[in-house]
């Protein structure tokens, strides 16, 4: 497929549906579940009965040619509000964890199973990489998988999992071999109903109130051996070529990170349109000194930059959601550019939109404060900007003579 991010007119109806979507059935609740920090089962039920629920799954199956489908969508949910965005797509996931390492067969059977339950209820996904202490250093994972008669036994703790404990199906990262670092690790099925599975401490946050976010603690957790993504098979061989020294193989976590960054930019990219928006309505209305404040340099040039900056995220973004639809590889860490870029615009964007509204901005009879809260996330999960610059360094440093 060549190079190409103008959208289809099937895109731009796509957008203009979910841009509907999120300003009648997001943005109103926003504040509400911002406040409460409850899970809004009523709105990702809404998101179902329009098919956003599971969209990703569709668009992994191939409905999403160019890739930019997820990517605009995202972009017009969060646009609404991140939290709740997340809530509709945090089992996704876990569907890319499954996706990277699963077989074919697995990916058929377990996909659905993330997202409706046997009684046709919705169901969740999770998944669980982090631990108290292994987050950036995803090779230092201490949760164990033994082998035991018919399947593993997995224990250990998980922390800060987003869909955490109330996930039907957990797609968990666990050590076979810790002398092997992330190539003795291998991703493992937690099926629903599956004992020795539970949610620990739902954390309170800053932002993204409205996404669930626990520990999640497996204790004697036996899973089958049909649970072992990719089968015993691959992983002896994944395990062999490392201690020889001839496996370039990335762990399940690493290569799902890297295929989620465009479309966590892509979150990240909506609630900095939301921001600038917002403030470039309010200066060109607020008064101040007898005059619009958008008429000042000061406010103006502010508001050009905001603007220029999203862009730029954006054709980062589109291209990496495009790259990897198409199969091209992220040589110059393409994703985690655009993940980068749309993170860091979030941020500022929504911290000089608080600005501009002045004491309105930093109260929360506005959203924008709540905005800015909610954007500092993408700085920090699926990886955190240090991370991405360290991916990013790595192409620079062996690119070149
Ligand atoms: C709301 C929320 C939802 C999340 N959802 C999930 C989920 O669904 N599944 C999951 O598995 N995890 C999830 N996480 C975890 C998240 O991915 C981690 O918090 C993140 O990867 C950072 O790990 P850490 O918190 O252990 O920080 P650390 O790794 O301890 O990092 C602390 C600081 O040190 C810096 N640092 C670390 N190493 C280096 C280095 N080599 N060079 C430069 N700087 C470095 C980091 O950038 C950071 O600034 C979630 C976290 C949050 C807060």
């Amino acid at each position: 497929m060549s190079f190409s991010l103008a959208l289809t007119e099937e895109q731009v109806a796509t957008q203009k549906w979910a841009h509907e979507f999120s300003e009648r059935e997001i943005r109103p609740v926003a504040p509400e579940y911002d406040e409460s920090e409850a899970f809004p089962w009523p709105v990702v039920e809404k998101a179902r009965e329009v098919g956003l629920y599971g969209l990703e799954y569709y668009q992994m199956a191939g409905a999403d040619e160019t890739g930019l489908t997820s990517a605009i969508v995202s972009e017009e949910l969060t646009w609404g509000c991140a939290g709740i965005t997340l809530s509709i797509f945090g089992t996704g996931l876990a569907l890319a964890g499954l996706a990277g390492s699963g077989t074919p067969e697995q990916f058929a059977t377990w996909a659905p199973k993330m997202f409706e339950k046997e009684d046709g209820s919705i169901a969740l996904g999770a998944f669980g990489v982090t631990e108290p202490g292994a987050g950036s250093d995803v090779s230092s994972l201490r949760t164990r998988a033994e082998k035991t008669e018919g399947g593993w036994l997995l224990n250990g703790t998980k922390v800060f999992i987003t869909n955490g404990g109330i996930a039907d199906v957990h797609v968990i990262v666990a050590t076979v071999d810790p002398t092997l670092g992330h190539k003795g690790q291998a991703t493992f099925v937690v099926p629903p109903g599956t004992p020795g599975i539970a949610g620990g401490k739902k954390e309170r946050k800053l932002g993204i109130r409205a996404s669930h976010t626990a520990e999640v603690i497996l204790t004697d957790c036996f899973v089958p051996d049909e649970c072992l993504l990719g089968g015993e098979d691959l992983l002896r061989r994944k395990m062999e070529s490392a201690k020889t020294g001839t496996s370039t193989r990335k762990s399940g976590a690493l290569s799902t990170f890297e295929a989620t960054r465009p479309l966590v930019g892509a979150q990240a990219l909506g609630i900095a349109r939301a921001a600038f928006e917002f403030s470039r309505d309010y200066a060109k209305e607020r008064i101040a000194f007898g005059k619009p404040i958008i008429s000042n340099q000061g406010i103006a040039f502010k508001l050009a930059d905001m603007a220029m900056e999203i862009d730029c995220a954006r054709l980062l973004v589109h291209r990496a959601a495009w790259m990897g639809r198409a199969g091209v590889p992220f040589t110059q860490a393409e994703g985690s550019m655009s993940k980068l870029k749309a993170g860091e615009v979030a941020v500022k964007v929504t911290d000089e939109a608080i600005q501009i509204l002045g004491g309105y901005g930093y109260i929360k009879d506005y959203p924008v404060e709540k905005w800015h809260r909610d954007s500092k996330i993408y700085c920090i999960f699926e990886g955190t900007s240090e991370i991405q610059r360290l991916v990013i360094s790595r192409a620079v440093a062996a690119a070149g003579s």
